[in-house]
């Protein structure tokens, strides 16, 4: 028997280590040592619901467990095989108690390929990745497959980047491996900074190994010795585990010189970022890297040919490389049953706002975004009616009701007025006001501008100040217009990706909530 427990953040704040130091001490006070094993697990995404323990190989699911239940779990369900009916998940729509994790909606309707590993690794302990088979997509490559082919592989795979833009990462790839010169890098981009968004933060804290794996498996192919992961600073539990888990891939001969007796060489370092959100723009990113302040620079040549220290430099996010070993293990054609013919694989989500089910959710793309808040969310609480969801992080844009049935993909959320982006999805009841919807977001761009360029700098400014008299009832005719006029402007002539999609949030709410923007103007006139 396996007790696992979910150790994200999440569950950190909900008591998760004092519920740990509970049960290995149960464990020892009633004679279980040797018998049962007690693992610390990555985040089993149901974050709502936890701290989660499942009891393997049974499926038996207990939530929000606290550590005075610890002794009735082991005295009743380990030694006595008994259920305890108050810990198990009640299923709002029938009021039944679920008793398997398998079978609980918000697990049953998901399609975990990348994040489903998480609960079965401690990401501290090297062995739990290898014994589901980790590394093994290391171990083939560099056993036989040309770097060539590991390129072609992905690019078969459609594989397109899980940060943002959707750009597909074998291009990518390629193009830094077809640049001159012999010094090349890989980077993890795990700057995450969306509100309301943690994907790359579970997946390095659950199970860092995925990640460093497609690195190498990116650095074997690109032709680079050298890696870095750039991970916020506020996300301390994951820098943690990062280390954890390259100190162990070096120690097994995983990185470092001569990996697995092939003669490749790949060495990684951590980089802490200092909590700027344009540090997540590529060039930004490499900037602050090389140790100078942040900021982007125009893209006359992708960072892909000329990037860090003006070398060829592939970087993905977490979510990209985590995919990366699946692709090589099962093959592209494995990899691309999943999805609709532009977006392959699947997608995580972080499911967040006015919703019951909050929690990280992975589908296949093209799964609709009814199927996730109401199949895996369990739709509104409190009765209320759906307004829309919010997708792509703070240059998304907001989706009405009309379009529940759009399915998710790069270019079907593009077409909508919003984007993929790394996958934040905030859920708004009908009590949400859309205007101030948009003057949150574009305040917090606001602030996060890095002031390099007029067009983002000052058109924002100008525009939340706008958006903020609208919203305090001091909103003046032509006020729309004039947002619309700036948005224009931001879009075609700022430098970077924050500014040029800076005006989204507006511009999506307009374009679905112009009704909202005209009462307040009225209204308060
Ligand atoms: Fe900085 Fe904004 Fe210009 Fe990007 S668009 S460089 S964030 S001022």
């Amino acid at each position: 028997t396996c007790i696992t427990l979910c150790s994200g953040s999440a569950c950190h704040a909900s008591e998760s280590r004092a519920v740990a130091v509970s049960f290995q001490e149960e464990i020892q006070k009633q004679g279980l040592n040797g018998e049962v094993e007690f693992r610390r697990t990555g985040c089993h995404g149901f974050c709502e619901r936890g701290p989660i323990v499942v009891i393997r190989p049974d499926d038996i699911c207990y939530f929000q467990i606290k550590p005075e239940d610890v002794p009735e779990i082991i005295s009743e369900t380990i030694k006595g095989k008994k259920i305890i009916e108050r810990l198990l998940y009640t299923d709002p729509a029938t009021n039944e108690k679920i008793v398997h994790e398998s079978e609980i909606p918000f697990y049953k309707n998901q399609g975990r390929i990348v994040f489903g590993s998480n609960v079965n690794v401690d990401p501290k302990n090297i062995q739990d990745y290898l014994a589901i088979g980790g590394y093994s997509a290391l171990a083939k490559v560099l056993s036989g497959m040309t770097p060539d082919r590991v390129l072609q592989e992905v690019k078969k795979a459609n594989l397109r980047g899980r940060g943002g833009g959707g750009f597909p990462a074998g291009s990518k790839w390629e193009g830094s491996r077809n640049a001159p010169g012999d010094t090349k890098y890989v980077i993890v981009n795990a700057d995450e900074g969306d509100p309301g968004a943690y994907m790359d933060r579970s997946l390095l804290e659950g199970n860092p190994h995925s990640v460093l794996e497609g690195l190498t498996l990116g650095a074997y192919a690109i032709g680079a010795q050298e890696g870095y992961i750039y991970v916020r600073q506020e996300y301390p539990l994951a820098v943690e585990n990062v280390h954890i888990a390259i100190r162990q891939a070096e120690e097994y001969g995983l990185l470092g010189k001569n990996i697995l007796g092939s003669g490749f060489d790949f060495v990684v370092k951590v980089h802490k970022g200092a909590g700027a959100f344009v540090c997540g723009e590529s060039t930004a990113l490499m900037t602050a890297l090389e140790g100078r302040a942040g900021e982007p620079r125009p893209k006359y040549i992708r960072s892909n040919v000329v990037g860090l220290w003006g070398k060829p430099s592939v970087l993905n996010n977490v979510e990209t490389w985590a995919n990366v070993p699946l692709i090589i293990n099962n093959g592209a054609d494995w990899f691309t049953q999943y999805g609709t013919d532009t977006s392959k694989g699947t997608k995580i989500f972080s499911l967040v706002g006015k919703i019951t089910n909050t929690g990280l959710v992975e589908v296949p793309m093209g799964t609709t975004l009814r199927d996730i808040i109401y199949n895996i969310g369990g739709g509104i609480p409190g009765g209320k009616k759906f307004k829309a969801v919010q997708t792509g992080g703070p240059s998304g844009g907001c989706i009405p009701e009309e379009l529940l049935d759009l399915p998710v993909g790069f270019d079907e959320l593009t077409k909508a007025g919003s984007m993929m982006g790394s996958g934040g999805m905030i859920i708004m009841d009908e009590d949400t006001c859309m205007v101030d919807v948009a003057r949150y977001f574009l305040e917090f761009l606001t602030d996060e501008s890095c002031g390099k360029c007029v067009p983002c700098r000052e058109g924002m400014r100008q525009m939340l100040k706008i958006l903020t008299n609208i919203t305090k009832g001091k909103g003046k005719e032509g006020d729309i217009e004039l947002l619309e006029q700036l948005a224009e402007t931001a879009i075609e002539a700022s430098l970077c990706a924050l500014g040029k999609s800076s005006p989204n949030p507006f511009l999506s709410t307009l374009k679905y909530f112009r009704d909202e923007y005209e009462a307040h103007v009225k209204e308060k006139r």
